[in-house]
C-alpha cells in the first residue's frame, strides 16, 4: 500500500478532475459506496472461482461475528446500492464511482494491494450503442488526458449459452493435451477453463493458438450484436483490435468485453478493463437487467503521465505570500489570510517569528507573485505593504480593512 505525497497528488487531481468533467458531460452521475462490504456480495457478485474471491480478497470477521470485505472492486458494490436504493425502478442508471480498492496481489510496478480506480456502470441498457457509448467514454477521457498511444482490445464472449457449449469444447480439447498444460491452467481447467485462454504462460499460449476459437462457438444472434459494436466503433473512428482470447476475470462478463492497454506499462498493461454483465443484477436478487461497465487503474495512468515527455500539470502557485513579524502584526496576519482566501485568493502565510530576510527567502520560494508586509510597524499604523515579488511594479501601501481593495488589486 503506497502513500501519495504532495508531489503527486497533483497529477491525481488532475485525471480526477478530467474523469468528472467527462462524465458531467456524459450525464454520467457520481454515486459513492462504502468501501466495506459482506463478503458473500463479492462471491455471489464476482464468482468464487475468480482469481479475486479465490486468492485476492482481504476477508475478516468483525466484533458482530459477521464476514467482511474491504472491496476489491466496484461493480458489485454499486449494484447492490442500486437495488438497495430501489434506482433501476426510476430507469436506466448512468453511474460512476472512484477511489481505493483492495487486493492480495504480489505487489510491483503498477500493481498494489491498495490501488484506485475510476469507473463506469451503465444499467438498464442493453442495446449494443450503449456498449459503444460506454467504450467512447472511456476512450476520449483517456485520449484527453494525453497517456500516449493506447490499443483497444474487445472481444465477444457472447451469451451463458454460448459459452455452456464452448466450455466443453475448450475442456475437450486441453484434456487432450494435459502435459503442455501450466500449473495455473491445469488448475483452473476445472474451475474456470475459459480463463486459460488469457494465460501468459508460453507453452500454454503456444497450445492455444490450436484450440478451438469463442468467436466460431458464438449464436448468430451473438455474432450479430458484436458487429454492430464493432460498426459502432467504426462510426467514431475509434481504432480497436480483435482479441479472440480476451475474456476478463469476473464471471458476470458477457458480450463485449474490452482492455485498453497500454505498450508502455510492461507486464502491467492494461489500463482499462469492461464490459458487459447482464447477468449480475439477477445474481444479486434483482429483476434481469442488461448492464455494461468498464474501470480504470488510477495508478498505471498516473505511471503513464508521469512519463519525462509528458506534461505535468504546473503546481498551483499562491498569489499571495505574508510576511509577518511581531505579536499584534502575527495575529492581524492570521485575520488578513483568511479574510483574502474568503474572497477567493490563495494566501499562504509565514509560521512568522523569523527575522524578515528569512522569510522573504520562503516567499520568493513560494512562487507567489506577491508578498504582504505586516510587521509591527505597519500593524500599528493599521497598513500593510504589497510587494511585487516578481515584476517591476513598485510597493503599495494598503489600509489593513481595505481587504476588498486589496484583493482586487493582487488579483489584477
Ligand atoms: P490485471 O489483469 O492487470 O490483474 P484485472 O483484470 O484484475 O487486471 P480489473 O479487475 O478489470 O483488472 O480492474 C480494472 C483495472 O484496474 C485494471 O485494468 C487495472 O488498470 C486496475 N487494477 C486492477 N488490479 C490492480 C492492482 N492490484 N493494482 C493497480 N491497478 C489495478
Ligand atoms: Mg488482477
Amino acid at each position: 500500500m503506497v502513500d501519495l505525497l504532495p508531489r503527486d497528488t497533483e497529477l491525481w487531481q488532475l485525471v480526477e478532475a478530467t474523469a468528472r468533467e467527462h462524465f458531467q458531460r456524459a450525464g454520467v452521475d457520481e454515486i459513492r459506496t462504502p468501501l466495506l462490504e459482506q463478503t458473500q456480495l463479492f462471491c455471489r457478485g464476482i464468482g468464487a472461482a475468480t482469481d479475486v474471491v479465490g486468492k485476492e480478497m482481504y476477508t475478516f470477521q468483525d466484533r458482530g461475528d459477521r464476514s467482511c470485505t474491504l472491496r476489491p472492486e466496484g461493480t458489485a458494490s454499486v449494484v447492490r446500492a442500486a437495488l438497495e436504493h430501489g434506482l433501476l425502478t426510476q430507469g436506466p442508471q448512468r453511474l460512476w464511482y472512484g477511489g481505493p480498492m483492495f487486493r492480495y496481489e504480489r505487489p510491483q510496478a503498477g500493481r498494489q494491494r491498495q490501488f484506485h480506480q475510476i469507473g463506469l456502470e451503465f444499467l438498464g441498457l442493453g442495446e449494443p450503442r450503449s456498449d459503444v457509448e460506454a467504450i467512447a467514454i472511456a476512450w476520449d477521457l483517456l485520449m484527453d488526458l494525453g497517456v500516449g498511444p493506447l490499443a483497444l482490445e474487445l472481444n465477444s464472449l457472447g451469451t451463458a449459452e454460448d459459452r455452456i457449449h464452448y466450455r466443453q469444447t475448450l475442456v475437450a480439447f486441453l484434456q487432450a493435451h494435459r502435459a503442455d498444460l501450466d500449473v495455473d491452467s491445469l488448475d483452473r481447467l476445472e474451475r474456470n477453463p475459459l480463463r486459460i485462454l488469457d494465460s501468459k504462460h508460453p507453452a500454454t499460449q503456444a497450445l492455444l493458438a490450436t484450440a478451438p476459437m469463442l468467436s466460431e462457438a458464438l449464436s448468430p444472434a451473438s455474432q450479430d450484436r458484436f458487429e454492430q459494436v464493432l460498426d459502432g466503433l467504426r462510426t467514431l473512428a475509434i481504432p480497436f483490435r480483435i482479441n479472440s482470447r480476451l475474456v476478463r476475470g469476473l464471471d458476470y462478463y458477457c458480450h463485449t468485453a474490452f482492455e485498453i492497454t497500454s505498450d508502455q506499462l510492461g507486464a502491467q498493461a492494461t489500463v482499462c478493463g469492461g464490459g458487459r454483465y447482464d447477468g449480475l443484477v439477477d445474481q444479486l436478487g434483482g429483476t434481469p437487467t442488461p448492464a455494461i461497465g468498464w474501470a480504470l487503474g488510477l495508478e498505471r495512468l498516473v505511471l503513464l503521465l508521469a512519463q519525462p515527455d509528458r506534461l505535468r500539470p504546473a503546481p498551483l502557485k499562491p498569489h499571495l505570500y505574508v510576511v509577518n513579524r511581531g505579536a499584534g502584526a502575527e495575529a492581524a496576519a492570521l485575520v488578513l489570510a483568511r479574510a483574502l482566501r474568503r474572497h477567493g485568493l490563495r494566501v499562504q502565510l509565514d509560521p512568522g517569528g523569523a527575522a524578515f530576510s528569512k522569510q522573504f527567502k520562503r516567499a520568493d520560494r513560494s512562487g507567489a507573485p506577491w508578498a504582504a508586509v505586516l510587521g509591527e510597524e505597519e500593524w500599528s499604523n493599521g497598513q500593510v505593504l504589497l510587494k511585487p515579488l516578481r515584476s517591476a511594479q513598485s510597493d503599495q501601501l494598503c489600509a489593513l480593512d481595505d481587504v476588498e481593495a486589496m484583493a482586487a488589486r493582487l488579483q489584477a
